[in-house]
């Protein structure tokens, strides 16, 4: 188990990582999700010890690793930009970590082979990195970094070099993998669809610290905060004051696109349209609010909708009431 406990890091007079407190389960997939600049990569580095803390510890499997340095902690990284060794083959890229420890020939060649073939790239172990696919090459620097059986793993948005079909791949592939290790995955990203797919849990980074930490569906259903509430989702939870439903002054509801019914006390007008599939979006102004709303049938600019709420969250002052 991975403690971060009050993890506080400033650069200069800005605070970036604001006290920081969560438990990381062995084995677990966890995401560290977040907008651009909100700190995740430093939180990262923190992990890995390229950064140091202004205050707070981090304690893995009960010892304190705070001020070990990094080539010591035990921890595979894979980052965005991964540099492979671009004059060896894929075998000696992935041996690199091993021979740089002094294993034997023999247990070099059974670990590079056991991993090659947990990422499927056995038929190409031979074959120089600057001419496999980028897909390939992601894949050898996954397979460099676990190669050595680290404590856990940090991963730095590691397929958002892939293009869209190869990523949704990779990610089941991730997941696969991270299972099979049975590994302590912390990864990083500000993409919430990559997030809501992979994670077992999702921890979102906002304003230097957790905002809310727990399993995709829960932050889906039940945003701690209209922040989230609108970050998580393929469209952001639609918001209106209370009042439009009968509800008290200062209370205000979310409601997800797919949590309505046609007919009801709403009024929208379509103000554009989104076809997914079956799925129709539709963009409605319902008096000066903003509604994104799901329908079942064609629906064109300038229609009029009547809808109800099928289900919604109540929120005061940005925050989810119980
Ligand atoms: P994210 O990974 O979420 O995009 P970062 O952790 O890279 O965010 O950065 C968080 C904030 O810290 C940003 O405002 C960034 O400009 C600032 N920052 C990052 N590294 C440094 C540094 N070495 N010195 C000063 N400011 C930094």
């Amino acid at each position: 188990m991975i403690q971060l406990d009050d993890i506080t890091k400033r650069y200069g007079s800005k605070v970036i990582l604001n006290g920081v407190t969560e438990k990381i389960e062995t084995g677990e997939f966890f995401v560290i999700l977040g907008p651009s600049g909100a700190g995740k990569s430093t939180l990262l580095k923190v992990f890995a010890g390229i950064e140091k803390l202004d205050k707070g510890k981090i304690i893995v499997d009960g010892k304190d690793i705070t001020n070990l340095p990094p080539e010591k902690r035990n921890v595979a990284m894979v980052f965005q930009n991964y540099a492979l060794y671009p004059n060896m083959s894929v075998y000696d890229n992935i041996a690199f970590p091993l021979k740089v420890r002094r294993l034997s020939k023999n247990k070099i060649d059974e670990k590079v082979r056991n991993v090659a073939k947990l990422l499927g790239i056995s038929d190409i172990l031979n074959m120089n990195v600057t001419k496999i696919s980028g897909g390939q090459q992601q894949r050898v620097a996954i397979a460099r970094a676990i190669v050595r059986e680290p404590s856990f793993y940090l991963l730095d948005e590691p397929l958002s070099n892939l293009d869209a079909r190869v990523r949704f791949v990779a990610r089941g592939e991730l997941k696969r993998i991270q299972k099979e290790l049975n590994g302590t995955f912390i990864y990083v990203t500000h993409d919430q669809k990559e997030a809501m797919s992979l994670a077992d849990r999702v921890a979102v980074l906002h304003n230097g610290n957790f905002e809310q930490v727990g399993k995709p569906m829960d932050l889906y259903e039940f945003p701690k905060t209209r922040w989230i509430g609108e970050f998580i989702g393929d469209f952001p939870m639609n918001f209106l004051p209370g009042k439009e439903l009968g509800l008290e002054e200062g209370i205000e509801i979310g409601f997800r696109p797919e949590w309505i019914k046609e007919g009801g006390e709403l009024k929208g007008t379509v103000e554009s349209v989104e076809v997914l599939g079956e799925n129709v979006y539709a963009f409605c102004t319902v008096k000066d609010y903003r509604i994104t709303i799901l329908v079942r049938k064609t629906v064109d600019v300038g229609d009029e909708i009547t809808f109800g709420v099928t289900k919604f969250r109540k929120f005061r002052d940005g925050k989810l009431l119980e």
